[in-house]
């Protein structure tokens, strides 16, 4: 098969997914899935559930549409735009919603169309200031919901590490609990489904911090990379290397470090800045910025040191390296949340699956 290509390793993948469900299990959490890194690659969906997953998120419908026949609940992660809701009915179970106006059409639309309640999973902004209402808002919120007939208010869910990089707490998880309460005591329903966070939250769980009231967990990252977005540690039983990336070496040249000629603007309309070595080894890789991400990208030879590159060209120094790479060889790299979207949302870009 050709180049460049993401290896994704069957096994060590549905063993991390595996340990997630048991270090969530341990604390009476469910695992929600999610697919949306994979941009509807079937395959990985239905390692999801050989692996036990019976909960899936995805942000796109498109994503569903692809598994919408391996069974579970589906939840849609980003807030729905309101012409994508008689989609959304037909393709998912529940969604995470934070604007009222949205929630209004997905009632209104349920009830016009004969459809089962929908349910909707209330965002609270515990100060990542992306979806969501404000705290002081919430119950406000839930009772408008809560008296629209065309869906369900099933429970809460809060959101880190993602806008505002903000990093959960014991007091933001106790505030969102009592907020919980609070709805529950003065509506007289049931929140049974609290959706406590994203990966970032994870450590929180086997560090016995989660407040019991939450029962589900947002889960990608940690399960695709098997570390804590936290820590960055590779978290115990789990593979940091499940997914990797290969590409191929196209040239191998002996040049300045420093371009020559007067300075434009690159290929993204940047003026680049060049650090003067000297004449350095380089190499040339056939695998740009339209297939992958070049921050998130970590070769495995830790010598290796990326330049930069273009649309379909990678550009490496490697005159440190104790490899003598020539053209043909193979570069492999570890993968980072932005390289992996890239590289499953690239049609150039081959996905292969080992057991
Ligand atoms: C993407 C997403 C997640 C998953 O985040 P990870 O860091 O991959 O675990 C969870 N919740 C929402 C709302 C998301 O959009």
């Amino acid at each position: 098969m050709g180049n460049p290509k993401i290896v994704i390793n069957e096994t060590k993948f549905k063993t991390n997914v595996k340990r997630a469900i048991e270090i969530c299990k341990a604390k009476n959490i469910d695992v929600l899935a999610v697919t949306k890194g994979f941009c509807g690659n079937r395959r990985m969906a239905e390692l999801y559930a050989e692996a036990g997953i019976k909960n899936f998120g995805d942000s796109r419908l498109d994503n569903f549409e692809v598994y919408k026949d391996i069974p579970g609940h589906k939840q849609l992660l980003r807030i729905p735009m309101i012409s994508e809701i008689p989609r959304m009915i037909e393709l998912c179970d529940s969604s995470l919603n934070g604007d009222l106006d949205v929630i209004k059409k997905i009632s209104d639309y349920c009830l016009k169309n004969n459809k089962k309640p929908h349910e909707i999973v209330l965002m609270v902004d515990l100060g990542d200031r992306r979806e969501g209402v404000l705290p002081e808002d919430a119950l406000k919120s839930a009772k408008l919901i809560s008296e629209m007939k065309g869906v369900k208010l099933i429970g809460l869910g809060c959101n880190f590490g993602c806008y505002g990089a903000r990093i959960p707490s014991d007091e933001t998880m106790k505030q969102f609990v009592e907020i919980q309460h609070k709805i529950e005591d003065e509506l007289n329903i049931k929140l049974t489904h609290m959706s406590g966070g994203n990966s970032l939250s994870l450590h929180m769980v086997w560090e016995n911090r989660m407040p019991e009231e939450i029962n589900v967990l947002r889960m990608g990252f940690a399960m695709i990379f098997g570390t804590e977005d936290m820590y960055r540690q590779t978290i115990d039983g789990m593979y940091r290397d499940a997914f990797r990336c290969e590409a191929e070496v196209v040239e191998v040249d002996y040049k300045s470090s420093m371009p020559i000629g007067a300075c434009g603007i690159d290929a993204f309309g940047h003026v680049p800045y060049f650090e003067d070595i000297g004449d350095i080894k380089r190499i040339i890789l056939a695998i740009g910025k339209l297939d992958t991400m070049f921050d998130a990208m970590i070769p495995y030879d830790d010598k290796l040191k990326i330049l930069g590159g273009s649309s379909d060209h990678m550009i490496i120094n490697a005159q440190d390296s104790d490899i003598e790479y020539k053209a043909g060889d193979i570069v492999t790299f570890a993968l980072d949340w932005g390289s992996l979207l890239y590289l499953f949302n690239s049609s150039y870009v081959i996905k292969e699956f080992e057991k």
